[in-house]
């Protein structure tokens, strides 16, 4: 079952360029820092409401993220992430539904959790991710 939405993935050219517009045009505060090697990225989180931002950049031309960057060069909102309590069934349910996954299985995420994503073309156009913690950690 989703619970809600947990974050927004927001792709950038750069952390340090784009996470002084949060904090001192907004006023958030960054929580922290983590570079999630299975994704290829750098990632800087802000807490809004319970809903995260999390920014994403590249550390490698073959991240999913730099591919991105080539189509948007300014950066934009680069997936929606829900909450689940279960990742695996919500695939199962998601494949049953006709939804082409790109992740058969969860990996590894930023954040210590589970997460899976669904293909945009199954998902009128939004990337869609879905995360759950880790069990036992
Ligand atoms: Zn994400």
């Amino acid at each position: 079952m989703i619970t809600k939405i947990d974050h927004l993935g927001i792709a950038v050219q750069s952390l340090d360029q784009a996470v002084p517009y949060y904090e001192k045009a907004l006023g958030l505060k960054c929580e922290r820092r983590e570079e999630v090697a299975s994704q290829k990225v750098r990632t800087a989180f802000f807490s809004v409401g319970g809903v995260h931002l999390e920014l994403l950049e590249p550390t490698s031309p073959e991240s999913p993220i730099a591919k991105y960057l080539e189509k948007n060069p300014a950066g934009g909102i680069h997936h929606i992430a829900f909450s689940s309590d279960d990742v695996e069934s919500q695939l199962r349910q998601a494949s049953g539904a006709g939804v082409k996954l790109i992740n058969e299985e969860p990996f590894d995420g930023a954040g210590g959790k589970l997460v899976a994503f669904l293909h945009p073309k199954s998902t009128f156009g939004v990337l869609t991710e879905l995360c759950m913690p880790k069990k036992g950690g």
